[in-house]
Order: structure tokens, then C-alpha cells, then sequence
């Protein structure tokens, strides 16, 4: 599956959203973005650049599948299953990219950024309810438990990681063993629990045309 090999934090520049994509560096005075928050390239500083409504649509699909480091074919597959569910799409959108294993990695604090969880992930890291699972797209469901295994437990940067869960936070649906190296899903996200400013409307409105 392709996937986007470029500088991250230019990603953050174009989107025009602290975007969190590097973890500790997201937090330094090395953030891109804090020093520079135009958009990249020769035109970044240009003012009062106008999108048409077409492109209004477009920057919040793009913003949404860089926030959770998903490809298009990937990003695009979620819309459709998330189409397929009852009640409202973009809802349910925002809230099957939250329930991703990699995406749930990171809330809980085990890793300091999604790329990072969806290497651990795929390296076999982490087990759901006492079963190896290494595909970062796996969806969690309420009750499980997640923990990571004996042998990866003094690995460096989730140790950091984990130090520096209260920097973060661990959002209200998830809930932290620290000690313990587990987690649990105590319920889904609700909408009120996806924090970054995603107007999913647009997204709809854009894979409607
Ligand atoms: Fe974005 Fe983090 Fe880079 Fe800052 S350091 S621009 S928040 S990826």
C-alpha cells in the first residue's frame, strides 16, 4: 500500500492544523509549524488565497486522512463502510478511524504518534484480549483489552511514551493500566470525544458528488 514517504510536518503547514504527526518534536520549539504556519512552498505566504467550495471540501478530506496517516484507497474504503452503517456518515467515519488499533495505540499513550503505532502494530507488539494482532486497521470493539507483550515492554520509546501520557491525556473511552502495560475499551468514541477540528459534513458533501 503507498504510502506518503515525504516531510511530515509540511503536511501540517498545507493543512494549516498542529496536526501532531512526530510526536516529542510536535511539543518542542522545533515544531514547524509554530515557526512557520503558512503554507509550505514558494506561494505558502501569499494572503487572502480564496478555495472554491470544491477545495473547501477537499482540504478537510485531505486534513482528516493525514491526521490518521491513511492512504486514499484506504481513506476512501472507511468512507464507504462507514456509508454502509446506520446513522449519520460522517460520524461514523470519525468514529471507525478512532477504534483503528493503531490510532487506539496512541490514545492510550503507547506510542508517541499513529506512524509509530502502525509500526509497533504490524511488528507485533501488542495483543487484543490475549491474541497476537498486527494489522493497524483492525477495529477494537468495547471490552477489549489490549497489552502489550513481556518481551517489548522495555523498549525505549514506548517506555518514553508512556511516561509521557499526561502530556497527552488518555481520552474518557479508553482507560490506562500504565503499570500493567494494558488498556481497555470501555466504550466507542462519541463525536464530542474527536477533539481536532474535522468538519465531517465536508467530506460527505465531497464523495456525494
Ligand atoms: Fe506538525 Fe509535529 Fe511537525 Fe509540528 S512537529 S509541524 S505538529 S508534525
Amino acid at each position: 500500500m503507498a504510502r506518503y514517504i515525504g516531510a511530515v510536518c509540511r503536511l501540517c503547514r498545507r493543512e494549516n492544523l498542529k496536526m501532531f504527526l512526530k510526536g516529542d518534536r510536535c511539543y518542542s520549539d522545533k515544531c514547524a509549524f509554530d515557526r512557520r504556519s503558512y503554507s509550505p512552498g514558494q506561494h505558502g505566504q501569499r494572503r487572502g488565497r480564496k478555495f472554491s467550495d470544491y477545495g473547501v471540501q477537499l482540504r478537510e478530506k485531505q486534513k482528516t486522512k493525514r491526521l490518521y496517516g491513511l492512504s486514499e484507497k484506504q481513506f476512501r474504503l472507511f468512507f464507504e463502510r462507514a456509508e454502509r452503517q446506520k446513522n449519520i456518515t460522517g460520524t461514523n467515519l470519525l468514529v471507525m478511524l478512532e477504534r483503528r488499533l493503531d490510532n487506539v495505540v496512541y490514545r492510550l499513550g503507547f506510542v508517541a504518534s499513529r506512524t509509530q503505532g502502525r509500526h509497533f502494530v504490524r511488528h507485533n507488539h501488542f495483543k487484543i484480549n490475549g491474541k497476537k494482532i498486527n494489522i493497524p486497521s483492525y477495529l477494537i470493539k468495547v471490552g477489549d483489552i489490549l497489552e502489550l507483550n513481556e518481551t517489548s515492554r522495555n523498549i525505549k520509546a514506548i517506555s518514553d511514551s508512556l511516561d509521557a501520557v499526561a502530556r497527552r491525556g488518555v481520552p474518557q473511552w479508553l482507560e490506562l493500566e500504565k503499570d500493567n502495560f494494558k488498556g481497555r475499551i470501555k466504550s466507542f468514541p462519541v463525536r464530542e470525544d474527536i477533539t481536532m477540528p474535522i468538519q465531517e459534513q465536508l467530506i460527505v458533501e465531497l464523495y456525494s458528488k
